[in-house]
């Protein structure tokens, strides 16, 4: 992509109603725009980080074996006062009346929805177990929507929901979710650590936060200092190996991290305990029968009794992640994004537009690594090199290449790594082998 074509309105000041980091760089890097309180809309270059991310999820959705669906966002009050939640759920749900007076609302999650999708097509255990998941936006009147789209109202979330037959099948569900989102969120190039999480009236352990650590977190952990180093690299392990999977997820349960001081005076006698600020971009709950009882979403067993399914519900904060990734990897010259959800992976500079053989240079490697399928975005504005090279800081591409006429002249190109700021002088071939490496 040419940078001239490409609409990134980018801006030099920091914009003043952003608090924290990675509001500041998102705006600043043209990525989204608020439109209203807690509601944004994505520009291009935001809008490729998110589509990234929602691609990385929904294909370790897929590999676990569960289904893709889309459901409305705007679903009917009926089923919400079937579960009782339509009173419960407070200010949070955006009520609206359709022309006819029915009651309907935009939905901030789908349990309900969900659940009568199941009971009215589901009947028998020969159909359990059954994971179901969508990536849909969502809307939360948030009392405080603030820091970007890290807590906005109208947010776009992955949501997944499990049927079993029985306790102990759902148990599984869950422990294949957990290993699913250890590969999911280490696939981002991210360090997400499972705290355990109050499960409320339900009881049980089944309840998991994901969380990744960052100062301007909103939630205040307590985990094992031993994460702090820790590789979260989930093993190579098959989702069919039961075995397998519940001792990777004892393991890891372990190893002490929660959400609550309430469960480290429980669980953490001797360990070395670290207190500090995480940023929740996945929540996992086993809810049992707490919305198929009421909503009478049974199965027939094979004695052909008629029991409620066993549920659990799964979430991750797709557009969240944009900011909490920045949040968790940035320095003060802007973004870092890591390889696998950088919006281009190499950002190529035009030091000197105005000179032939440069221009020239710098439009055939361009060419090879289009080509190369390399995905590159190219700074082929009449600009001075000195606010290229601060553009492409702020953006974060993880490589940079950058082409003057003195260097050709001497044969060579630089090649910078945004991360770690190491820059080589090579020749403009072995950088183009590099990268496309
Ligand atoms: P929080 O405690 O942050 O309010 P939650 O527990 O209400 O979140 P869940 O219902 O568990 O959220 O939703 C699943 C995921 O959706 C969360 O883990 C989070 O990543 C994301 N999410 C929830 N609320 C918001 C929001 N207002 N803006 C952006 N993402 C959100
Ligand atoms: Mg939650």
């Amino acid at each position: 992509m040419r940078l001239s074509r490409y609409f990134i309105p980018t801006l030099r000041d920091n914009p003043k109603e952003a608090e924290i980091v990675s509001h500041r760089y998102m705006l600043r890097a043209g990525m989204v725009q608020q439109t209203s309180a807690g509601i944004y809309a994505w520009l291009p270059l935001g809008l490729k980080v998110m589509n990234k991310i929602a691609d990385i999820v929904r294909e370790e959705q897929d590999a676990m074996g569960a289904n893709e669906v889309l459901m409305p966002t705007i679903q009917s009050a009926d089923l919400w006062k079937e579960s009782g939640r339509y009173d419960d759920y407070g200010a949070e749900m955006l009520r609206i009346q359709d022309r006819g007076e029915r009651d309907m609302l935009f939905g901030p999650t789908n349990e309900e929805m969900i659940t009568d999708i199941f009971r009215t097509h589901v009947g028998s255990y020969k159909q359990l177990p059954m994971n179901l998941y969508h990536i849909q936006w969502k809307f939360r009147d948030e009392i405080r929507p603030r820091f970007g789209v890290m807590r906005g109202r109208e947010f776009l979330m992955k949501d997944g929901y499990s049927f079993d037959l029985t306790h102990e099948d759902a148990v599984i569900a869950y422990q294949k979710i957990f290993l699913s989102y250890m590969r999911t969120f280490a696939r981002m190039g991210i360090k997400a650590i499972p705290m355990r999480a109050d499960t409320g009236p339900i009881g049980g352990d089944l309840s998991h936060e994901f969380i990744i650590l960052a100062d301007t977190g909103e939630s205040e952990v307590f985990a094992d200092k031993k994460w702090m180093e820790m590789d979260t690299t989930a093993p190579d392990l098959s989702y069919d190996d039961i075995d397998g999977l519940s001792e990777y997820f004892k393991e890891l349960t372990n190893i002490y991290a929660a959400t609550d001081e309430m469960h480290k005076e429980e669980n953490a006698q001797g360990v070395d305990i670290v207190t500090a600020r995480g940023i929740e971009v996945g929540h996992i709950f086993n809810f049992g029968t707490k919305y198929s009882d009421p909503m009478k979403a049974t199965v027939q067993t094979n004695d052909g009794k008629q029991i409620p399914v066993h549920m659990g519900s799964y979430g991750i904060g797709v557009s969240r992640l944009v900011g909490g990734i920045i949040e968790a990897s940035h320095d003060e010259n802007g973004i870092i994004w890591p390889e696998e959800i950088a919006p281009f992976h190499v950002g190529l500079m035009n030091l000197r537009f105005r000179d032939d053989a440069c221009t020239k240079a710098c439009d055939d490697a361009y060419a090879k690594l289009q080509e190369a399928g390399v995905e590159v975005l190219y700074d082929d504005r009449d600009e001075g090199a000195g606010s290229k090279f601060k553009n492409m800081d702020l953006i974060g591409l993880p490589w940079q290449l950058a082409i003057g006429p003195k260097g050709l002249e001497a044969g060579t190109v630089e090649f910078k790594n945004r991360k770690t700021g190491e820059k080589m002088e090579v020749s403009l071939e072995s950088a183009l082998e590099k990268i496309v490496d």
